[in-house]
């Protein structure tokens, strides 16, 4: 604040306020220069004159401005200065007929402001201020960041799937895979993303879900790995929410498997009585933006040659009907099929996977986040 235009013109600030409209009694003479100050709660802009000059004001829309007209005023060689602020975006200077200057003051909000001239005094000239006062609200923010709430399956006591050899864990398999996806993703600009657990610690739904609102995300991810009594099976698959239960035979035995805390001994199940969401809550639009995003990111592992694709199907699980945004759980492979496994237990592989599903959210974000009900359209 040393800035010694700035200092002048807080000492302008007590100046007695004449509104909009007045002429003065003078006629003419030269606009000398403008200046701008700047604070929390308004910005001053100062029209120095050779002496006290006949104003008149108008405020106009599309876009929203101020114009100040200065009868029989010269101003030649006065060069409006650079604005830097979001509320007044740019001072310019027209020459009308007869004489007269007229100052505009481009705005991004219709103004609040006052307007008052000042007499020459104290070695100062003549004045006419303009005070453009701030909203009481902030300032319009920047574009809010897409946000992905990842969702690592089990942890802590809970292992998930477990294979013997290689010594694998769905626990870490999922944490890892989710913490490269956060990466990828808080790499690409207007994108954030978050863990719903970032540590081998158990975490309840209720949290899980919890935590992906307290963040506003715009997506959930659960990830997991399958596991089953035969070897056969292989592959990917990614599940979004049925409210009618699942589509088909082997979803339906997944379904029961997640659902059922003896069978999978998953934190997830059985707590949906403790909720305060209801499955009427989750719209259709919800529902059918879940279907393209499990699409999306099926694909994203397919293109990438990373797994088999066992398609993207339906399922009622229980950490998908508790959340109210688009949201899947991609089952990255099984842990019981030796291919799988050996995949899975490399670091390598693991990383691309990240990779794979983070290209998946940011193709689904491109070409359908913002297509929703509300028809906020391609407007964010
Ligand atoms: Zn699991």
């Amino acid at each position: 604040m040393s800035d010694p235009t700035r200092r002048c013109v807080v000492r302008l600030g007590v100046a007695c306020v004449l509104l909009c409209g007045a002429i003065g009694s003078a006629a003419g003479g030269t606009l000398r220069g403008i200046r701008i100050g700047y604070w929390d709660d308004r910005v001053r802009v100062v029209c120095d004159l050779s002496a006290k000059t006949d104003y008149r004001h108008r405020v106009l829309r599309d876009p929203h401005r101020i114009a100040l007209d200065l009868p029989q005023t010269a101003s030649q060689g006065v060069t409006p200065p650079a604005v830097e602020d979001w509320l007044l975006e740019r001072i310019r200077l027209n020459h009308l007929g007869e004489g007269t200057t007229q100052v505009v003051l481009d705005l991004s909000a219709a103004p609040s402001y006052r307007i008052f001239d000042l007499p020459a005094e104290q070695g100062r000239p003549a004045r006419l201020v303009c005070d453009l006062l701030r909203p009481a609200q902030a300032p319009p923010a920047l574009p809010e960041p897409w946000v992905v709430a990842l969702d690592p399956g089990h942890g802590g006591g809970d292992p998930g799937a477990v294979s013997r050899r290689p010594r694998l864990y769905e626990k870490e398999i999922v944490l890892t895979v989710a913490r490269h996806i956060t990466a990828e993703l808080n790499a690409a600009p207007g994108v954030r993303a978050f863990l719903t657990r970032e540590a081998d610690v158990r975490v309840d739904l209720g949290q899980r879900v919890r935590r992906a609102e307290e963040v506003s995300a715009d997506v959930f991810v659960s990830i997991h790995v399958n596991g089953c009594g035969h070897r056969s099976a292989q592959g990917a698959e990614v599940f979004f929410l049925s409210l009618g239960g699942a589509t088909d035979a082997s979803a339906r035995e997944l379904e029961a498997l997640e659902n059922q805390p003896a069978a999978h001994s998953d934190p997830l199940i059985g707590e949906i009585a403790d909720l305060p969401f209801a499955v009427d809550l989750i719209q259709t639009d919800t529902i059918q933006r879940s279907s393209l995003l499990a699409e999306v990111m099926l694909d994203a592992l397919v293109e990438d040659r990373l797994a088999a694709s066992r398609g993207v199907r339906q399922a009622n699980f229980v950490v998908l009907r508790s959340v109210r945004v688009p949201s899947v759980l991609v089952e990255l492979g099984f842990i019981s099929n030796p291919e799988d496994a050996r995949h899975l237990a490399s670091s390598e592989h693991l990383a691309a996977l990240g990779q794979s599903l983070a290209r998946g959210l940011l193709d689904f974000k491109r070409d359908y986040a913002r297509q929703s009900a509300v028809g906020d359209g391609a407007s964010r």
